[in-house]
């Protein structure tokens, strides 16, 4: 058994190391950083800085190649590698956060395959991020956006998927992990259904990344995007995988310098992938820094600890809520059934209040809409808005029992 009492992981995060008065339960809106990743970015500045790409002479080819480890990583790390078991390397496109990745796809991708009274379908609990970008998509050739709806555990029934994926089907945009109901979506059937019916399909691991193995053979995507920041990493660093043909066939969104093969006065000719769709100068410190997240987050503690001590800290953490009859959990009943996330109410008492309060006791959650106001609103939730915990194999039973302390002080404030 995990034993959320005992903390290995604390001390390898100065900023929790050296706040132990903060009970962090924000992992869902951006992690903790560990030391070694801090300490990256700044070895990259102290050992290799030069302009990736650009120069001929050792230390750019230095930067260069440190980049396209970190690619070959990212690769090997989310299963996209061919029949051989090679990491493709260079189907990893670095963009700066979820939201760029999904609007690559949305902006250049999209066009080149729908048409007027096509569908595209999405999820009710889709994050704005890969939501809106598919309302523009819509909008721009008169295709209609059409929604997966949960049942009232959260879970996308078999009838759903058949009654919603079709032949009008022309993409299917899909959050692996949902930042509001914890809930993990069936892509696998998901996407069956979509290649079923010649769709291609979009995946945004955005919260998946964090918490678990990703396979994008086994998921069925043909694009997947997710941030470094929830996942240990740098702020400002985005990855997008998708299919070497489908990445090869679009035009770039940005344009100018290290994205060309040649210019002429009225014409150009892109480079290949993936600098095609890297305009400008990368953040390379923090590409460099991101691979040495995803390697302490995949390798030194591993996503099966991850997973257990987060199923754990979820479980216990349901248990406390519970007992306290004026908090209502959004989302399903069984812990399991959340991947890190626990969103809530307290009754009568708005979100905004419940954090504000919380966060006087050095508990940080979030409170809001959590850029998800179309499920929100369909949940019919009171203001549009909930609070949430969130958390990271970081946290242990303290951190849980600060959280539920503080709830207790809330009701007491409104209710006392
Ligand atoms: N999708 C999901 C499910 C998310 O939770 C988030 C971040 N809250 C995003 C997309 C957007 O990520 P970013 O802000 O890094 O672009």
């Amino acid at each position: 058994a995990v034993d959320i009492h005992a903390n290995p992981y604390k001390q390898d995060f100065p900023l929790l190391a050296n706040h132990p008065e903060i009970a962090f339960l924000d992992s869902a809106a951006t992690a903790q950083r560990p030391a070694c990743v801090l300490d990256a970015s700044r070895h990259f500045y102290e050992t290799m800085n030069a302009n990736p790409l650009r120069g001929l002479y050792s230390l750019s080819v230095e930067a260069t190649e440190a980049i396209a480890k970190v690619r070959a990583q990212i690769a090997a790390l989310i299963g996209a590698v061919d029949d051989a078991g090679n990491p493709l390397a260079n189907d990893v496109v670095f963009t700066r956060n979820t939201s760029e990745s999904l609007n690559l796809v949305a902006k250049s991708f999209a066009p080149t395959v729908l048409k007027a009274g096509d569908e595209v379908v999405i999820s009710i609990m889709e994050h704005h991020s890969n939501l809106i970008p598919w309302q523009q998509a819509c909008r721009k050739v008169g295709a209609t956006l059409v929604y997966l709806r949960p049942d009232d555990q959260g879970v996308i029934t078999d009838d759903e998927i058949a009654a919603k994926i079709g032949p009008a089907t022309k993409i299917v945009a899909i959050g692996e992990v949902s930042n509001v109901l914890g809930v993990r979506n069936p892509v696998e059937k998901i996407a069956a259904a979509a290649h079923a019916n010649g769709a291609y399909v979009v995946v945004d691991g955005a919260q998946s990344t964090p918490h678990m193995a990703v396979d994008v053979r086994e998921l069925g995507a043909d694009f997947f995007a997710f941030s470094a920041h929830k996942a240990l990493g740098p702020m400002g660093i985005g990855v997008l995988w998708g299919k070497h043909e489908l990445l090869d066939q679009m035009p770039p969104m940005l344009t100018g310098g290290e994205m060309i093969d040649s210019v002429t006065e009225q014409d150009a000719v892109w480079a290949p992938v993936p600098e095609k769709f890297e305009a400008g100068t990368q953040d390379a410190a923090s590409i460099y820094a991101t691979g040495v997240a995803l390697d302490y987050l995949a390798n030194t503690v591993g996503y099966e600890a991850v997973q257990g001590r987060e199923q754990a800290l979820v479980a216990y953490l349901m248990q406390q809520l519970a007992k306290l009859d004026y908090v209502d959990i959004i989302g399903p009943d069984d812990p399991a059934l959340h991947h890190g996330v626990v969103s809530f109410n307290v009754r009568g008492i708005h979100p905004h209040d419940v954090a504000s309060i919380m966060d006087m006791s050095g508990v940080c959650i979030r409170a809001g809409h959590h850029c998800a106001q179309p499920l929100l609103t369909w949940l019919g939730v009171e203001n549009l808005a909930c609070c949430r915990a969130s958390v990271a194999f970081y946290n242990d039973a303290a951190d849980i029992d600060a959280f539920v302390a503080g709830i207790k002080q809330v009701w007491s404030t409104f209710n006392g």
